[in-house]
């Protein structure tokens, strides 16, 4: 018989989103009526249709594959040079940021790649995560044996946790003690905080002291409407030396379904080996990606490739818009009845204290029942969470405007 992976034994059976579908099936079948109205602001995925740059590109591609002369295979498993080229020009280059095209991983997902990620640094590293946090963080640690068991209160020994509050904005303050590796996502999900430019060059200024690596999440870049607001790590001096971006076509292409992502990795990267001496990261990445993983398909990536092109950058923009949108109306929704709201200026997501000192379970109970909607509690993205609850603007303006009004009637 084959040894299991016990560390999968202590993850904390996935608790969050399956409770949450619990609660609410079991809420349809007692109010069938008021299961027709329900509105769901719960997960985070987009609802909107993917721009028509991309369709045509996607289009054109299937039937390039179609015809025997322009037929493609197994393509580059770190992508096709056309589409590292146009992120290297259009989210790096243009914007005066220093990143070329080979130091740009396409991979289909960035929950796949800050999971993956964990497979090039080796055991004993001291890791910081955000709390609350994006989930995925802290079970790909606690699978690959970074972590030894979670409490009572689900903090998993061996974790760095830096809690994220109103007092900070959210943004989580620089460690008194030194780490190895930390998480950083900004715009944050769940929070929609966003982190400055002196906050980001706070966190570079600490890495290079102390040789940490940042691991950072830019998926919700796009929502970053304060142009004084750094989009990218690689824009704070300093971070090519300290920094791994991950970045998605999920949230502003719409590509959660058609799965597309990439990493940055800048070539003078360095990692520490046991011996005391130091390793480039940038090739145990390529060949980590090249061994485990055979290529996005050509078909997303010339999709991917048309979200830079005139067409497609209007289109995001629009549907960046049309979520922003939402969010200001429900960050104005809960302001007046008086509730304490956070995010929605330059996220996706607003965070929301519950009233009255209710757990944030007890307020997503009272959402589901009072006014039928499915919002997120805050204590599943950790224990900093609890007393806050989760709205995500991913809608339809329509349903947007009704969850307001329950809100106003709550
Ligand atoms: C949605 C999201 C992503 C994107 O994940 P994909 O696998 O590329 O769809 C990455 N990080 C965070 C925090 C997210 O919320």
């Amino acid at each position: 018989m084959a040894y299991i992976n016990e560390n999968y034994n202590k993850l904390k059976a996935g608790y969050l989103f399956p409770e949450i579908a619990r609660r609410v099936t079991a809420f349809n079948q007692a109010n069938p009526e008021a299961a027709k109205r329900l509105i769901r602001c719960g997960i985070g995925d987009v609802t909107e249709a993917l721009p028509s740059a991309v369709l045509k590109a996607m289009h054109a591609a299937v039937d390039e594959l179609g015809q025997r002369e322009s037929f493609r295979g197994y393509g580059p498993e770190q992508g096709y040079e056309f589409l590292r080229q146009a992120i290297a020009q259009n989210d790096f280059k243009s914007r005066g940021i220093e990143v070329e095209a080979d130091e740009i991983f396409i991979s289909d997902g960035s929950k796949c790649d800050t999971g993956n990620i964990l497979d090039i640094f080796g055991a004993g590293n001291r890791i910081a995560i955000t709390d609350p946090v994006y989930p995925v963080y802290v079970d790909t640690n606690v699978m690959a044996g970074n972590t030894g068991d979670a409490d009572e209160s689900g903090a998993y020994a061996g974790l760095h946790y830096l809690k994220c509050t109103p007092e900070n904005g959210f943004v989580a303050d620089i460690p008194s003690e030194p780490v190895d590796l930390v998480y950083l996502c900004y715009p944050n999900n769940p929070t929609g905080a966003v982190a400055t430019r002196a906050q980001l060059e706070a966190w570079v200024q600490y890495a290079l002291k102390h040789k940490a690596l940042l691991l950072y999440d830019a998926a919700y870049e796009a929502y970053i409407k304060d142009p004084s607001l750094p989009r990218s790590i690689f824009e704070i001096p300093g971070a090519r030396d300290c920094a791994i971006e991950f970045r998605s076509f999920s949230k502003n292409g719409g590509f959660t379904g058609v799965r597309c992502a990439f990493v940055v990795i800048p070539k003078g990267l360095k990692g520490k080996t046991r011996d005391g001496g130091t390793q480039a990261i940038h090739p145990l990445w390529s060949r980590r990606h090249s061994t485990k993983f055979n290529g996005t398909s050509y078909i997303v990536q010339r999709g991917a490739e048309a979200v830079y092109s005139p067409e497609g950058k209007a289109e995001v923009a629009a549907l960046i818009e049309h979520y922003m949108g939402n969010a200001a109306l429900l960050v104005e929704a809960c302001r007046k009845v008086g509730l304490p709201v956070f995010g929605g200026q330059n996220a996706p997501y607003v965070w929301v204290g519950t009233p009255g000192g209710l757990s944030s379970w007890e307020m997503f109970d009272r959402m589901l029942n009072q006014a039928n909607v499915v919002i997120t509690p805050g204590s599943g993205f950790g224990r900093a969470g609890e007393g806050y609850f989760r709205i995500s603007a991913f809608n339809s303006r329509a349903n947007v405007e009704e969850v307001c009004r329950r809100i106003a009637a709550l």
